[in-house]
């Protein structure tokens, strides 16, 4: 529980006042954390990883707007293209639908199903 006015912490259960202001508005966490849990399921659903990092850090879960963040990254590094001249495979970092092969220097054109994994 905490105050809405001046946001300090109240152990009391059920306050009537806060004993820092004296103001009767409280912001429950118990009431809202579950309603932005289930939205960043819905944006983790969605692969909207950026906004649901954001939902993360209003809760103040800083480890899991990380986690996310980190998760969000590794999705797209773990997308990786084989160059069709040199065989050697780098991974997709851009939607761009060629990419030059750092090994040989040779374009090579991305398949449209592999940027919509993106
Ligand atoms: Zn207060
Ligand atoms: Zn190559």
């Amino acid at each position: 529980m905490k105050c809405a006015v001046c946001k300090e912490e109240i152990m009391q259960k059920n306050p009537e006042k806060c004993p820092y202001c004296g103001s009767a508005k409280f912001i429950s966490e118990k009431d809202e954390v579950p309603i932005v849990l289930a939205e960043i399921k819905e944006l983790k659903k969605a692969g909207k990883y950026e906004e649901a990092a954001l939902k993360y850090e209003e809760l103040e879960m800083w480890d899991k707007a990380k986690e996310i963040r980190e998760l969000n990254m590794g999705k797209i590094s773990t997308i990786s293209m084989e160059c069709p001249h040199c065989g050697v495979s780098q991974p997709l970092s851009s939607k761009s639908n060629e990419v030059t092969c750092k090994h040989c220097g040779k374009n090579y054109l991305i398949p449209s199903k592999i940027l919509e994994l993106l």
